[in-house]
């Protein structure tokens, strides 16, 4: 019998595995179907930023990098990330909403900056800025690693006593009445007091078979690797660029990663096209190459795709499930966890074991929000919803 069953190893299981660990919370087993790190977690951009126009999301982003930022003391590895900045430009009518969340996000600790027109040009040169706009820069901006982080996470939490099976695929919910009291695999059942579903886009079909539905849908998204060995060494920020709906980093030496904010419904995690057409990674380039010129330069060296779990307000799904006591969801991140998925382990191991998140209040993302009417409506969220 466990205490506690985490169904994937993706960032965010593996991260609450460790967290429960540390805090001795008994028998804790973590089933993935393929391995960790294999799910979305392994084809994630993995930008790590604190821009976000609501409150409790900054606060997790802001724990989050202090847990990457001492990495080597939490999982004993080398550090994760890689600081490269990041600028977010918004889209020229939501100026006023950059500044307001601007102004949030230093009151929880992010340190962000507005620039404006002629600063810009000095912050990034060779980069196409309109004379009057301004944008958020953050010097700590950074990218990471999915796999890495999946695997840092578990394998310090194994040390701590956690079980990880590998290969084992849950195929439903056991139930005593409402209660949920372990999970039917292709091995045979495992009891537990908990279960959290930590399945990213696997979720909803997962939990559908235990007549739960939770409003999570899949859009597959497109990432285009763009080699120039001519472009200059030098540092150059990662951004997020509402006006031309892309984002872009660094990818170690002369190459470029670009995405786009949007993509296309897929249900299916098990089986989605894996190369994308070239002619959609060349409209992604030739849109990010507005913003920034020398990209148009490169040659577009490969392209692969990955899965958002979306809800219908952008954010995850975190806490108990009312209808299924013993039941946790840390799910439907909506393309944007990799960055908080440190702290969600730590506020997901307070809520299981303490019965409240004190580390930063997450009540907002109780699971049954819609079927409540009280989806997330930041009071200065951007249009383009990546906020
Ligand atoms: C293309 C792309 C780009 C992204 N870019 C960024 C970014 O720049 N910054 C950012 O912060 N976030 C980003 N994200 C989002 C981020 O990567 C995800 O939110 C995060 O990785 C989700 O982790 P997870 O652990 O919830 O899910 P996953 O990593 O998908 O893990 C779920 C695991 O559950 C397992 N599983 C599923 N069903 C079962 C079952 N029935 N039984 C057992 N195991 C099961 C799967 O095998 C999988 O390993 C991006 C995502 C994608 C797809």
């Amino acid at each position: 019998m466990a205490e506690v069953v985490i169904v994937g190893a993706g960032v965010m299981g593996s991260s609450i595995a460790l967290q429960l660990a540390r805090r001795r919370a008994g028998g804790i087993v973590v089933l993935d179907t393929h391995g960790v790190g294999q799910g979305m977690s392994g084809r994630s951009s993995a930008l790590v930023r604190m821009h976000y126009a609501f409150r409790p999301e900054v606060e997790l982003a802001v724990a989050s990098l202090a847990l990457f930022e001492s990495w080597p003391d939490l999982v004993g590895a080398p550090s994760v990330l890689r600081r490269t900045g990041l600028i977010r430009f918004v889209r020229p009518g939501e100026v006023d909403r950059l500044r307001a969340n601007v102004a949030m996000q230093r009151a929880c600790g992010a340190t962000v900056e507005l620039v404006a027109g002629p600063d810009l040009v000095t912050l990034l040169p060779g980069w196409r800025c309109a004379g009057d706009e301004l944008a958020a820069y953050e010097p700590m901006g950074a990218y990471g690693d999915g796999a890495r982080v999946a695997s840092d996470l578990l394998a310090r939490a194994r040390t701590l006593g956690a079980s990880y099976r590998p290969g084992v695929a849950v195929t439903g919910l056991r139930r005593a009445g409402a209660r949920v009291v372990g999970v039917e695999t292709a091995e045979g059942p495992v009891a537990a007091d908990v279960v959290v579903v930590a399945a990213g886009p696997w979720t909803p079909a997962l939990l559908a078979g235990a007549g739960l539905e939770v409003p999570i849908t899949g859009e597959l998204h497109a990432i285009a690797l763009v080699e120039d060995p001519q472009a200059p060494a030098g540092p150059r920020p990662a951004c997020i660029d509402a006006v031309t709906r892309t984002y872009h980093r660094p990818d170690g030496p002369g190459s470029t990663l670009v995405g786009a904010f949007s993509g296309r419904p897929w249900s299916d995690p098990e089986h989605f096209p894996q190369h994308p057409p070239m002619e959609e990674l060349a409209t992604m380039v030739a849109a990010a190459a507005r913003r920034l010129p020398a990209l148009a330069g490169g040659g577009i060296a490969h392209g692969y795709t990955g899965i958002y779990d979306l809800t219908p307000d952008g954010r995850a799904l975190l806490g108990p499930v009312p209808d299924a006591p013993g039941l946790f969801l840390a799910a439907g991140f909506s393309g944007t966890g990799f960055k908080l998925a440190p702290a969600i382990g730590v506020v997901l191991a307070e809520l299981i074991l303490d019965g409240r998140a004190a580390t930063v209040d997450i009540d907002a993302f109780r699971p049954d929000r819609f079927q409540r009417g009280e989806p997330i409506r930041p009071a200065f969220d951007y249009e383009d919803g990546l906020s």
